[in-house]
């Protein structure tokens, strides 16, 4: 295989040989763009370099030999000349962009004797030795491992020296001066002296930028983009152009567009007399790049249009980089900007406007997860606000109240029209009132994926957690972070979206869908197939959902309406009884309840199908704390209070003791407490047909799907079928369309789906159990405590909750939806996992030949646009 390759020879299409800056070099130089000649070597050949222990052999130095004679007679100049010596620059560029993380040399071939042939023939002693310092510098760092502040000290001390405060002031014997130092540092670093031989510099150099391949930032940004390591690094050898040579020189980065916003106007920044990474370092101030018209207006002219024409070129918005040379412009980099979701949203939208883009392209160019950051209230990007604290960005937005230590108050202050953050040490689903009633949720433990974080996420509110520098006293409701102690009702920030926590208030942005999102998500719905429904327990989530999108509810659980404050007693009394009588008084208490509930979200969902869920958790999450309840009586006790009330919580104790269970995820839930309490189960479905009559007298068209959860063997569904149409058919007289389903979330369902199929008329998957109970794992005892050291271990791909295990849990989706359709061929199937909102998942989905996927309301767009991404 070949190793080098000429700027001449390569194309676009080589970027997994030539990585993407190379492939983009070679491309610019076809078509007939300034660019300075150069080659690069090869990803193979760094792999190799890999395999061979680290060491470069003699055929790919012979062919680095052979490019760079090329480059030296195309300029008449030479590596190491004593007369017209040739500099080069050798840069690092992957076939993934990663911007940044990986190094570059500028000025390699200068050493003592090729400065003074520079400074002869430039006649410009200042730059040649402003060369010299900066090829020192770089070259110390980046192959012979000098740490930089080494250099950036001795320079700090000079300028204070020489009273100056810009580079561009120091004068040339002040520079040269600085390259003897910097010489010395080396020598004293390392032991050796600043190597004077040119061909040695670029060998060392070449190996110095495949071995940045695997420095500790490089890995991580790998990691977090999920790139791959097997990639490796091109080496760019470039002749040298020089920015610094005066007031005519400069050098700079653009956008085609701005990345921001996305506004079609060329956005970047340049300075003059300046080089390489001077224009991001920040040492001095860049120019807005539309200031180079007034002062360069034949160079910006040029620069304009070249601009235009890579952007038409590739057919996507450029991030360039260029170096003006003495009034010559030169082309240096350019490759598809990274963008805000916002402008990638609007670019997308104008240039299928423009005819650029067709519609199916611009759907590809937006990436889905990225849709998320447009949904949430956001902290102003011109507020710079320094942060107390940081836990872990678990749903994105921001938000400012009083912090609040309990659900409770904090219903109590929002009823009063306080605006709170609801900080726990953890949260509990007895807390969801309060995450209801909270403008954003703070916890000192639990990761992403904990309750506050799904529940927050599901509910679009910006919650942080696992935030340990957190010390929270519940008691005496205050929380020490360090020093400081913040109490009650003080006013904190959170973002979620960085995980920063910030004393007082902020201004925050509204999110609206733009009328660019408007329009890209219409074109999304006109290709795809999947059906996008949402999970929605309320109305007011219902509502949310539709103006999103949503074309139904996959999932409403009936559960949190057994949580809210008004319920929880009458929820308890029907699971304390001790009769059939007391229990169903209990129950026709809540049955009006149930009823308004469902009203509503049919109400809300008018015209489009809801699944309702019948409840699914143990009855014990319904209760309170055994531990917490002991202590009360124990104080009861020892203040003397009434025998009688002991007595009463004393049987609550004994009640919530005998419905405690070792293993409650694979306990007595689900249609399992069906099959014992069929009561339960009854009032709903009496709940939901009496919601049902209610809308038909007011002619408002509901559709339900009644849902029964972790069904394992059909006989299970059979039973507690019969049991919803025996109440259902009490209402036979209203003649109302409604379907009886099931989830499919235990492997057994899968497995034997053909038999469940006989009695269900629709399946859901419900990917959050059937992947714990395909793994065996618990996911909130898998999150917290392994599946990291796992998915560090390269064991798993990902965290098998946020994105299908297509090995696995896929392959038992793929069966229980081919063994179900086998028996009845149009049979409706959906999935209302957390995984209905992921892209990833969502193209499985398209893939295994789902009718819809439900995911969080604020998820909705994400998912219409994954949608249509996997069908086009
Ligand atoms: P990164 O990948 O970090 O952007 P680059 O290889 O693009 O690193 O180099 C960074 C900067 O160095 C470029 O933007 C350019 O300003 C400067 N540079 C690189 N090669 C040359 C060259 N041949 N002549 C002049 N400047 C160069
Ligand atoms: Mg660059
Ligand atoms: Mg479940």
């Amino acid at each position: 295989t070949k190793l080098v390759y000429s700027f001449n020879d390569g194309n676009r299409d080589m970027r997994e040989v030539l990585g993407g800056k190379g492939a983009n070099l070679s491309d610019m130089t076809n078509l007939g763009l300034p660019v300075p000649p150069g080659f690069t070597v090869s990803t193979n050949a760094c792999n190799k370099y890999f395999e061979d222990g680290q060491k470069l052999t003699e055929e790919l130095i012979n062919s680095i030999k052979v490019e760079l004679e090329k480059v030296e007679k195309s300029l008449g100049k030479k590596l190491g000349g004593s007369k017209n010596p040739l500099l080069v620059s050798v840069r690092s560029g992957a076939p993934v962009s990663m911007p940044g993380m990986m190094d570059t040399i500028l000025n390699l071939g200068l050493n003592d004797e090729t400065v003074e042939a520079v400074a002869l023939e430039t006649s410009n002693r200042r730059f040649a030795f402003d060369c010299y310092r900066r090829f020192i510098q770089m070259y110390g760092d980046v192959v012979l491992g000098v740490p930089h502040y080494r250099f950036e000290r001795k320079l700090e001390s000079l300028k204070q020296n020489e009273g100056v405060t810009e580079d561009t002031k120091l004068k040339a014997e002040s520079l040269k001066e600085l390259s003897e130092d910097y010489k010395a540092i080396i020598k004293k670093e390392t032991g050796e002296d600043f190597p004077q031989d040119p061909k040695e510099q670029l060998l060392k150099a070449v190996e110095a930028v495949f071995a940045s391949w695997n420095n500790q930032r490089a890995k991580l940004y790998r990691q977090i983009n999920k790139i791959p390591d097997h990639y490796g690094t091109a080496v760019n050898v470039q002749a040298m152009v020089y920015g610094n040579m005066g007031e005519t020189s400069g050098t700079g980065v653009l956008f085609t567009r701005n990345p921001s916003t996305g506004e079609n106007k060329l956005y970047g920044e340049f300075l003059v007399n300046a080089q390489g990474e001077d224009v991001v370092a920040g040492i001095r101030t860049p120019k807005p790049i539309l200031e180079l018209e007034k002062i360069m207006p034949e160079v910006y002219k040029e620069l304009n249009d070249i601009s235009y024409k890579l952007e038409k070129h590739y057919r996507d918005v450029q991030d360039i980089e260029f170096t003006i040379e003495q009034g010559r412009l030169f082309m240096l980099q350019t490759r598809n900007a990274k963008r805000t979701a916002a402008a990638a949203v609007k670019i997308a939208v104008d240039m299928v406007n423009d005819n650029i883009l067709t519609k199916d392209e611009a759907i590809l160019r937006v990436d889905a997860s990225q849709l998320d950051k447009l949904l949430h209230r956001q902290i102003d990007d011109g507020s710079h606000v320094e942060h107390i604290a940081t836990g872990l960005p678990a749903s994105p937005g921001a938000a400012t109240g009083a912090l609040v230590f309990s659900a409770d108050n904090a219903e109590k202050l929002v009823e009063k029209g306080k605006k709170v953050i609801l900080i726990r040490p953890e949260t509990t689903p007895d807390d969801i009132h309060g995450i209801v009633a909270a403008e954003g949720i703070l916890t000192q433990r639990g990761g992403m994926t904990s309750h506050a974080a799904v529940v927050a996420r599901g509910m679009g509110k910006p919650c942080v957690c696992g935030c340990e520098a957190l010390n929270i006293d519940i008691m005496d409701k205050n929380v020490k972070i360090g020093e400081e102690t913040y109490n009650e009702g003080d006013i904190v920030t959170i973002d979620g979206a960085t995980g920063n926590v910030i004393s007082g208030t902020v201004k925050l942005i509204d999110p609206e869908l733009s009328d660019e999102l408007i329009t890209f998500l219409g074109w999304a719905d006109d290709v795809r197939q999947l059906n996008v429904r949402t999970n929605a327990d309320t109305p007011e989530d219902a509502n949310k959902a539709r103006e999103y999108g949503a074309e139904g509810i996959g999932l409403c659980r009936t559960e949190h309406m057994f949580m809210a404050q008004d319920r929880l007693p009458i929820v308890q009394q029907m699971i304390l009884s001790d009769s059939k009588e007391k229990q169903q008084a209990a129950l026709d208490k809540l049955l009006p309840f149930q009823k308004e509930d469902f009203y509503g979200i049919f109400k809300a969902m008018a015209g489009l199908p809801v699944t309702i869920r019948l409840l699914d958790p143990p009855l014990h999450e319904f209760l309170p704390n055994a531990e917490e309840l002991a202590k009360e009586i124990n104080e009861m006790k020892s203040e003397a209070k009434p025998a009688y009330k002991i007595k009463e919580k004393e049987q609550i104790l004994k009640r919530i003791k005998s419905l405690h269970e070792s293993n409650p995820m694979l306990g007595h839930r689900g249609c399992r407490l069906a099959i014992v309490h069929p009561e339960i189960y009854d009032m709903q479905v009496h709940a939901i047909f009496s919601a049902l009559e209610e809308l038909k007298k007011e002619g408002i068209d509901a559709i339900p799907e009644i849902m029964i959860p972790l069904v394992g063997e059909a006989k299970e569904l059979k039973i507690v079928k019969d049991n919803v149409l025996k109440v259902a058919n009490q209402y036979s007289h209203l003649d109302l369309d409604y379907k009886v389903g099931t989830m499919i979330e235990l492997p057994r369902a899968c497995v034997t789906a053909d038999e469940i199929a006989e009695h269900a008329e629709f399946f859901s998957f419900g990917t959050n159990d059937l992947t714990q109970t395909t793994f065996g794992y618990s996911r909130d005892d898998a999150e917290g405590k392994f599946l990291p050291a796992y998915i560090d271990k390269k064991i798993l791909p990902e965290n098998p909750f946020v994105s299908i295990d297509e090995k696995g849990v896929g392959v038992l989706v793929d069966l229980g939806v081919a063994k179900g359709r086998k028996v009845k061929k149009n049979l409706k199937i959906g999935i209302c996992g957390e995984h209905g909102g992921d892209p990833q998942s969502i193209n499985f989905c398209q893939k295994v030949g789902l009718d819809y996927v439900s995911c969080s309301p604020f998820r909705v767009p994400i998912a219409r646009l994954a949608a249509a991404q996997s069908y086009i």
